[in-house]
């Protein structure tokens, strides 16, 4: 499966993803983590990304679109892999699309993880990061609502998108992206194999 997992930072995606792609044996491509290490190493898009990650911007879609791409075409990918963090901009969901597409293979799933913003600040207030200070993440919350969630439409409109709600323990936010991700599954086996989805 090919999942693309939205929400914002301090929804705890990270602590989600990974318990799912342990579920379901796919690797897990965070955008963020590909950015950090980048940067840990002095690559050349480590440096070029560095500014806008500290300002708590976007790095250029070009840049990132590259990485995933490059990361995607590794033989580990073949059936399926957990996007998170990626896509963040429409640019982006549409060429990934197309990636997608010219391969013969498309996105599965979308899952949005929904905590509302002032739960969200508390946390990420609590969470101590170098880069989370108020004036970033009142920022990083703006490119959120300005940049990415506009995928959100993206990936309803398409018939892909389920909302999970990010509040309550972590065990039980997990047993709500298991159930979304099975009907997903579910979903895509009836649309490969020609079956029509019950109604
Ligand atoms: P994250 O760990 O997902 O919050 O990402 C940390 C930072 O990396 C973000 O604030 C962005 O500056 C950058 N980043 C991660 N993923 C993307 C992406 N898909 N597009 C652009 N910038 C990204």
């Amino acid at each position: 499966m090919r999942i693309v997992f939205v929400g914002p930072a301090g929804a705890g995606k990270g602590t989600q993803a990974k318990r799912l792609v342990e579920y379901l044996r796919i690797p897990h491509l965070s955008t963020g983590d590909m950015l950090r290490q980048a940067r840990a190493e002095h690559s050349d898009l480590g440096r070029q990304a560095a500014s806008h990650m500290d300002a708590g911007g976007l790095v250029p879609d070009p840049l990132v679109i590259r990485m995933v791409a490059e990361r995607m075409d590794r033989d580990d990918c073949a059936a399926g892999c957990l996007l998170d963090g990626f896509p963040r901009t429409l640019e982006q969901a549409r060429r990934l699309d197309q990636y997608l597409h010219d391969r013969g293979i498309r996105v599965d799933a979308a899952l949005e993880l929904r905590v509302d913003d002032g739960e969200l600040f508390r946390r990420l207030m609590e969470r101590h990061r170098p880069d989370d200070t108020a004036e970033v993440i009142r920022e990083r919350m703006a490119v959120y609502q300005a940049q990415t969630r506009p995928l959100l439409d993206y990936y309803d409109r398409q018939g892909l998108l389920t909302s999970v709600a990010g509040v309550g323990s972590p065990d039980e936010v997990f047993a709500r992206i298991r159930e979304a991700v099975e009907g997903r599954r579910a979903a895509s086996r009836d649309g490969a194999s020609g079956v029509a989805p019950a109604t």
